[in-house]
């Protein structure tokens, strides 16, 4: 849990998301500006800032991973796009590490 961050507040419920699939470690929402029919975020719950400081702890990329297998095949979604901005010049707007999970 971080302090002002958005996504850390949409983990503790303060901000409102619509939550597609969560387990203990991950969360997928839908983007709430979606760039394809399908398009959720797969957030892990403890706070990182992107794939660079996951390497904190290893079991953040594997929360993840299990967030988009789950939530893709809860959805019946079997072709996807994945992807990680990471770093502001690469767009990362907001710095809690999640997964563009894109379809449709
Ligand atoms: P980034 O550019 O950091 O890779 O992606 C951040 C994503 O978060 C963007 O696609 C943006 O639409 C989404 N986003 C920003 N604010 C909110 C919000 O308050 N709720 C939801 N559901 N998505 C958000
Ligand atoms: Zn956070």
């Amino acid at each position: 849990m971080s302090e002002n961050c958005l996504f850390c507040s949409i983990i503790a419920g303060d901000v409102p998301a619509t939550k597609v699939w969560e387990d203990d470690d991950a969360l997928a929402f839908a983007d709430i500006n979606p760039q394809a029919p399908f398009h959720v975020l797969v957030i892990p719950k403890i706070h990182v800032a992107n794939i660079v400081e996951s390497a904190a702890d290893s079991s953040i990329g594997s929360a993840v991973l299990q967030g988009i297998r789950a939530v893709t095949a809860q959805e019946g979604i079997t072709d996807f796009r994945t992807v990680f901005n990471t770093g502001a010049g690469a767009q990362q707007t907001v710095f809690h590490v999640h997964a563009h999970v894109l379809a449709g």
